[in-house]
């Protein structure tokens, strides 16, 4: 299995997008990725796919519109960035798609609303009519009102919950990073990229996993959790560096490395 033919394969594709992807080296928000990214999507539609986008960035819209980040470690803080920052967001996703012919429709989640069924029912019917309308899904964790007892924490696993509760093909992990690393390449340049993972387990002992990036939550850690939770679906995960151009093209035709993880 390669990962050109399981982007062939896949109908219904989860695409998240970390915050590092979303931001600049300054910490404001790239909307020149955002527009190339819009367009990339489109064209994956004009072909028939059905796209849901988990898009982490909220915090960093924030600090972009606020143009200041001065309480980091006050919750009450960070909550009211993201309220500010979510909606900058959504403004320049809105922007980006609607350029290429695209609507969208914002889904705010927290771990609570995964556990609830009724509320898992009415998230997935929104989820399929969304789509069934043409419209993409970009879907954030609640930050606002998330306290530690209902935060999922991180769009990683919140993007493979979602693959797994809309029956996705296929779930796609933006970061800043070609894929899993025999080590952290950025310290070691003798580490490899792993291209295929069929075992995570067997995958954890013989990598480093190392600290979260600059301005995500994650880190690999929080990745191969959701690689661990689509592929026990039976959904692949591919993990790809966001930031390399036109990415989704070049994985859909093969040109670009990246790691696919399936079972
Ligand atoms: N939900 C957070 C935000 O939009 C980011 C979470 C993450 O980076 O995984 O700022």
């Amino acid at each position: 299995m390669n990962i050109a033919d399981v982007i062939a394969d896949a109908r219904k594709i989860v695409i998240k997008i970390g915050s590092n992807t979303l931001a600049k080296a300054d910490g404001t928000i790239n909307t020149a990725f955002m527009d190339e990214f819009a367009f990339q999507c489109a064209d994956l539609t004009a072909k028939s796919k059905q796209l849901v986008l988990v898009s982490s960035g909220a915090q960093v819209a924030g600090m972009s519109t606020l143009n200041r980040w001065t309480r980091k470690k006050d919750i009450h803080y960070r909550q009211a960035l993201c309220a500010i920052g979510q909606v900058e967001l959504m403004h320049q996703w809105r922007t980006a798609f609607f350029k290429h012919g695209l609507h969208i429709g914002q889904l705010l989640f927290t771990k609570e609303d995964f556990t609830d069924s009724y509320r898992t029912l009415n998230m997935r019917n929104t989820l399929f009519t969304l789509v069934d309308e043409g419209v993409v899904p970009v879907i954030n964790e609640n930050d606002s009102i998330c306290v530690e007892e209902i935060r999922i924490g991180d769009n990683d696993n919140l993007s493979a919950l979602t693959a797994e509760l809309w029956a996705a093909d296929l779930l796609i992990l933006f970061s800043d990073i070609d894929g899993v690393y025999t080590a952290n390449p950025k310290e070691n340049p003798n580490a490899q990229l792993i291209k295929t993972v069929t075992d995570i387990n067997d995958l954890k002992k013989h990598i480093s996993i190392g600290n979260t990036n600059a301005f995500g939550t994650g880190g690999m850690e929080t990745k191969l959790q959701a690689a661990e939770k689509a592929t026990r679906c039976g959904i692949p995960m591919i993990l790809a560096n966001g930031a390399r151009p036109r990415i989704l093209e070049k994985l859909a035709s093969g040109d670009a490395e990246a790691t696919l993880f399936c079972v």
